[in-house]
């Protein structure tokens, strides 16, 4: 039998590996992270000792997402498979059985305490009986709202739980890990300083907002704005008739200075909305994905200096 030794040799003798591959350069450890902002705090946590495939890219919906057989075969082939959890990811189940993978699964929002959307925060006239029946007490307005990553202070629990994910995953690489998230949460302490400042020079009345779907909650609470939406926390469903009435009514009344379009949903609805109001249409959000390399949010540090720069032009003045 050969030895590890022999075969060694012998490989090295046929070219089938090369002498550094030989010695060190152990393969990178893959990972499966569900949607591209967590991909991107997976990357700056795991540096050059994890492959990162993400399976929602850039300007992809997770909302809406459907898992392909290559999805399938990712997730089969990781060590982890990071997920966002409180309900952003309703696929994943379904994608982790049918890849029969034994990745350990890492929910990154463990620790966040999760925002618990009011199912009757409005005056809609959905049917309830009929609503009650098909889905329980579930609606497009109430349940969990995912958006955590919009609160930067948020951001660093996730980045914690990478970290501790991959220690315990890769134990060789723990002083690498647990010094890329110091390095990366001093310059998200510094992204946070930045954010409340420029929220702070908009004066407090300006301060709302219409966007398309609820993904900007947990931004609204961490640094005191108002994000007013037609559709829910979800974009699975479209916003009704009677939502969009409201919300004219509402940005009529209440003098809400703009509305702005987000990168994953359709910019039809917020135009409309513009059009029969007075409010000025804002630039365009990154809400639950970053943008393609070439585009001006392709991490998750651009996406936020992004749609503060857009907040700030449109509601400054
Ligand atoms: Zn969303």
């Amino acid at each position: 039998m050969l030895t590890r030794r022999h075969w060694l040799a012998a490989a090295l003798a046929l070219g089938l590996i090369t002498p550094a591959a030989a010695q060190d350069a152990p393969a990178k450890i893959p990972v499966v992270a569900t949607f591209s902002i967590l991909g991107d705090f997976v990357r700056q946590v795991g540096g050059d000792r994890v492959a990162v495939s993400t399976l929602v890219g850039p300007n992809g919906d997770a909302h809406v997402f459907q898992p392909s057989p290559a999805d399938a075969k990712k997730v089969a082939a990781a060590k982890l498979v990071f997920v966002n959890g409180l309900g952003f990811e309703g696929w994943i189940d379904r994608l982790v059985k049918a890849s029969g993978t034994k990745a350990k699964l890492v929910v990154a929002t463990t620790g966040i305490a999760p925002r618990e959307m009011a199912e009757e925060e409005d005056d809609h006239d959905h049917d309830h009986s009929k609503k009650a029946d098909a889905h329980g007490h579930d609606h497009d307005h109430g349940g969990t709202d995912p958006h955590a990553w919009q609160s930067v202070d948020n951001a660093e629990v996730y980045v914690a739980n990478i970290r501790d994910a991959l220690i315990a995953a890769d134990p060789a690489g723990k002083a690498t890990y647990e010094a890329n998230a110091a390095a990366y949460t001093a310059r998200l302490d510094a992204l946070d300083a930045q954010v409340k400042a420029a929220i702070l020079a908009i004066p407090t009345e300006r301060r709302r907002i219409i966007t398309s779907h609820d993904a900007f909650g947990y931004f609204g609470a961490a640094y005191g704005m108002e994000f007013i939406a037609p559709q829910g926390v979800s974009t699975e469903s479209e916003a009704s008739a009677k939502d969009v009435a409201r919300i004219i009514r509402q940005i009529k009344a209440e003098k809400i200075p703009a509305v702005f379009m987000e990168n994953i949903s359709d910019p039809r609805l917020v135009k409309r909305i513009a059009a029969e109001t007075d409010a000025k249409i804002g630039g365009e959000l990154y809400s639950d994905a970053l943008s393609d390399d070439k585009g001006p949010a392709s991490t998750y540090i651009d996406m936020m200096q992004n749609n503060i720069r857009q907040f700030s032009a449109a509601l400054s003045s």
